[in-house]
């Protein structure tokens, strides 16, 4: 059994030491176990956890996060709640993939994936997700959270995606789920498109240099005259068939060089120096007849289809380039208007950015390859207006940071605007901390949110269990592996299944229609990984095949935590599928973290090196500080925090340390546990700390209630500064016999560490146990209640009066330069109110100016105080007793002299002075046996005259 009895209290503590006590203890006492299995099972606080993904070792950001899911539930343990807390893996998804294709060196996206083989590939993602499960275990439990990794989920659990083909399954039945092709951002490196909260997360767009150009679009049957369109992309110049242009805006047309062109009238700014004059002008409706030749046609078109022509659509707009806009199915305006005016829709671009081999002279060239070739032909054809090279703002995969690009790409979807209005009236349920962002960053979330493309064409995920025959369209959803068995066409290898990831399923044909006649083959996408994390509640429970009571008795769950980019991201998936599943609200309470970064306020960065090591600073500070200090941060109000060590430093000092050392000088007195029922306090300082711990404790329930760390972490400071300087420093030599001082200064202490334990787990934990009998954990004691009687206004109004007065007096023996341990005679304070302070009051503050009397006068002036400084012989005397005192005291802490040890006194003959009572009172103040006289004053210890 680990010992965290103490039974010096002079010696300095080594903190982070004792932290590694105390998780023993815990490990010991089984104290986590007990916490969770002692509470009663109908009366649960549910908290899902966003599980982290396994590639890299965990930061700062993660360590935040982490403290918060562990203080909440350590608040709620102890208000009696039964706070269930696994462990759970995020397994799949690109960042993995990206992982082993670099590290198996593929090269060529998907086509090396496929050409070593799904089953290889997956092998290696399998075996890689948990090669750092043991160093993040070790850093979670030294930030002492406390959590059951033995019971860990994991997503790519059989179980787990099981739940999730249900849940798949369940939403199309509601009808809830399409399949279609829409245009979205893609990234030609991974070979996937991204989804829309994906881009809204962070490091989404970077600037990049890029062509941009001016073209000239020949119309047709009128001489050396051409539509001007300006665009970014040249490679999808190779497939343009129609232009576009807004039907209310205005155009003209100019001479200028020799040419017409024809722009809209609001972007003249834009041609060349040289002189033009206008000689036409035009709506853009009236546009809509003309026709031009296209730069480049390598597709035959179908029955139907138009192409060289130009349309109107009010999405047009003037703020860039000419008013006209080249339309290619690589935009989502382009595609829909193309589609509703029947314009040819070529895809001249492959899965991974290259061109078709239709794309006769650059096929199977990478597009921004192919940007300068085109401009190079399209210039010598005389087809170019201008170009030049500019930073544009674009959109980058946040995976691999390739510039991403709009394709039409076949998907599926879950439908958002069908759910949109159930999505907004359930997030009326949820409470935000901080409360800002339920009409703002998530609720505005909501109400622009598109819908949500749920499928990737990737390897490493949960395969969609959809079967289709291609002939007849005959689609079947899966919802389950029993499902699957039944429908399988090759029973027998479906009843063998127990992994049911691509490798296993691609070739397993399934009976799409109920006779069984018809044979369908899977689809070859795999689920959005955040459908999974959406997935967690129910799916981490195997819901519905197992634990359905379970699940359904603690649904919503009371609380998540994660930083402020999940709104967009695991926030809103979770919403999506229990609203789209179950109708309702997920989570009652959502505390949102910003993000930590460097001190000088840039982004964390291993490379640059510009934070301190989290192992470092647990061993130097101790975890209880870091914890704190991220608790009491802006961080937890949702903004982002410099990162300081000073500021953990200062925590160390004015918490922990000084919490460490009040205590401290308790034990040096008190022997006995500390009382189990409030004592009655009698001193006036015993009376006014026993009301400011009842309003703590009732301060900081509140706020504790409302998940607001920030403000239980300033009035816990507040607090142990209050007791460290005031009541211990004006109490320091009563306590030493006053037993019923004791008594309080024992109560408050172990109703303050109960107040402290969810934050700072560890000393609380250390000192409790040298507080109360027996090793029961602090984390299993309740949380304390106030006593109200106990709260009263008007001391604590008379308290902080004699404080403005101890500081108005020390600020005038300043001024007469009269130090404090020369008594003086009487202070007078003139006051307009408390003019009534009992002498108890009074007395308190005389002792801190070290002044013999005083009275509290009425005026209608400031308060002010006067002193008089007249120093009698008498006065003085008692002066130099006090630095002769003082003097000793040093010098026996010097000589390391035991608390209780006597001594022999050496005296300057300067005290030769002092009156006999004075010497008396030196001898029974520093434990000292005799006095003998000499030139320097020395102590002489026991062991010294010994020897
Ligand atoms: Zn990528």
């Amino acid at each position: 059994m680990a010992k965290l009895h103490k039974d010096n209290f002079q010696e300095k503590l080594d903190i982070p030491a004792s932290e590694h006590d105390v998780l023993s203890f815990w490990d010991e006492t089984n104290a986590f176990e007990r916490s969770v299995t002692e509470r009663p099972e109908n009366k649960r606080y549910v908290f899902y956890d966003g599980p982290p993904f396994a590639t890299g070792l965990p930061h700062y950001g993660h360590i935040l996060a982490s403290t918060i899911k562990d203080v909440i539930p350590r608040y709620w343990t102890m208000k009696g709640y039964r706070v269930d807390r696994v462990w759970g893996w995020d397994c799949h998804g690109i960042p993995i993939e990206n992982m082993i294709e670099k590290e198996l060196g593929l090269v060529g996206g998907k086509k090396g994936i496929e050409a070593m083989g799904i089953d290889k590939f997956n092998a290696a993602c399998r075996s890689a997700i948990l090669r750092f499960d043991t160093e993040w275990e070790k850093v979670i439990r030294r930030i002492g959270r406390w959590v059951d990794f033995k019971h860990s989920y994991k997503t790519m659990d059989a179980t787990f995606m099981e739940s999730v083909w249900w849940a798949f399954k369940e939403l199309t039945k509601k009808d809830l789920v399409y399949e279609g092709r829409k245009v979205i951002l893609y990234c030609p490196r991974c070979a996937t498109p991204l989804s829309n909260f994906e881009i809204a997360m962070d490091n989404s767009y970077k600037d990049m240099n890029g062509p941009s150009t001016t073209y000239k679009y020949k119309v047709i049957g009128e001489e050396n005259t051409y539509l001007l369109a300006w665009s970014t992309t040249p490679w999808n110049k190779l497939a343009t068939p129609a232009l576009a242009v807004n039907p209310t805006m205005k155009y003209v047309k100019v001479k200028q060089k020799g040419e017409q062109y024809i722009l809209a009238e609001s972007t003249l700014g834009m041609l060349d120096k040289d002189p033009y004059e206008v000689v036409g002008h035009y709506t853009g409706a009236d546009l809509e007849k003309l026709t031009f030749a296209l730069h480049y046609d390598f597709y035959p078109r179908k029955a139907g289809e138009r192409a060289g022509v130009v349309v109107a659509d009010p999405y047009v707009a003037d703020a860039e380039g000419t008013g006209i806009v080249t339309l290619a199915v690589y935009g989502e305006d382009d595609y829909r208007v193309m589609t509703k005016h029947h314009i040819q829709l070529v895809e001249h671009v492959d899965s991974e950015g290259k061109m078709k081999p239709e794309v006769t002279p650059w096929a199977g060239m990478f597009m921004l390859k192919v940007n300068p070739l085109v401009n190079e032909d399209l210039a010598k054809r005389g087809l170019i207006y201008r170009n030049e090279d500019r930073l544009h703002s674009v959109p980058v995969c946040y995976r691999c940071e390739t510039r991403l690009y709009h394709a039409p790409v076949p998907a599926w979807f879950i439908d958002i605007a069908k759910l949109k209005e159930k999505l907004i009236a359930q997030n009326e349920q949820i409470n935000w901390y901080p409360g800002h962002l339920k009409h703002g960053r998530f609720g505005k979330g909501l109400e622009t949110a598109p819908d949500w493309n749920i499928s990737r064409s990737r390897y490493w995920g949960t395969p969609m269990p959809v079967w289709v025959d291609p002939v007849t369209n005959t689609t079947r959803v899966i919802g389950s592996l029993e499902e699957l068995r039944t429908w399988a066409v090759d029973t027998d290898k479906a009843n063998a299944l127990s992994d049911i990831h691509r490798e296993f399923l691609d070739d397993l044909e399934v009976w799409v229609d109920d006779a069984k006649t018809i044979k369908g083959k899977r689809i070859p996408e795999v689920f959005d990984c955040w459908v999974e994390s959406g997935s967690m509640p129910y799916a981490s429970l195997h819901y519905p095949f197992e634990h359905k009571k379970e699940f359904e008795s603690a649904h919503p769950a009371q609380f998540i935590a994660e930083y402020i980019a999940q709104t967009r991201a695991w926030f809103y998936t979770l919403h999506v599928m229990s609203v789209g599943l179950f109708g309702t609200h997920t989570f009652e309470n959502a505390v949102t973290t910003g993000t930590i970064l460097a001190e000088d306020g840039t982004k964390m960065s291993k490379s640059k090196k510009n934070y301190p090591d989290p192992s470092l600073l647990f061993e130097k500070y101790g975890v209880d500080a870091l914890r704190f200090y991220l608790m009491a941060s802006v961080v937890m109000k949702a903004e982002n925090l410099n990162f300081s060590e000073d500021g953990v430093k200062e925590v160390y000092q004015k918490v922990v340390s000084t919490l460490w050392n009040v205590v401290s000088f308790y034990k040096l007195y008190v022997k006995t546990a500390a009382p189990t029922v409030a004592p009655v306090p009698v001193h006036v300082l015993d009376k006014w700390i026993m009301s400011k711990l009842n309003r703590l404790i009732s301060d900081t329930t509140a706020s504790m209630d409302g998940y607001d760390t920030t403000l239980t972490c300033r009035l816990l400071l507040a607090f142990i500064t209050e007791l460290s300087t005031w009541y211990l420093r004006r109490s320091r030599a009563r306590l030493q016999t006053d037993t019923t001082g004791q008594e309080v200064f024992g109560w408050v202490l172990v109703n303050l560490v109960r107040l402290m334990a969810p934050v700072t787990p560890f000393i609380t934990e250390l000192i409790y146990q040298n507080l109360v009998d027996g090793d029961e954990s602090v984390h299993l004691a309740s949380w304390p209640v106030a006593d109200t009687p106990f709260i009263d206004d008007s001391l604590e109004e008379q308290m902080t009066f004699v404080q403005t007065i101890a500081e108005l007096g020390n600020a005038k023996r300043k001024e007469l330069g009269i130090p404090i341990r020369q008594p003086l005679a009487k202070i007078t304070v003139s006051s307009a109110n408390h003019t009534d302070l009992t002498s108890e009051l009074i007395s308190v503050f005389l002792e801190e100016l070290n002044i013999k009397t005083g009275e509290v006068v009425k005026t209608d002036k400031e308060l002010s105080v006067a002193v008089d400084s007249t120093i009698t012989p008498e006065l003085k005397a008692e002066g130099d007793k006090r630095k002769l005192v003082r003097e000793i005291q040093m010098l026996r802490k010097t000589k390391g002299c035991k608390i209780d040890e006597r001594v022999s006194l050496v005296l300057s003959k300067e005290y030769q002075s002092l009156p006999e009572t004075l010497l008396e009172e030196v001898k029974n103040d520093t434990l000292a046996t005799d006095i003998t006289w000499g030139e320097t004053t020395d102590i002489v210890t026991a062991t010294q005259s010994t020897t």
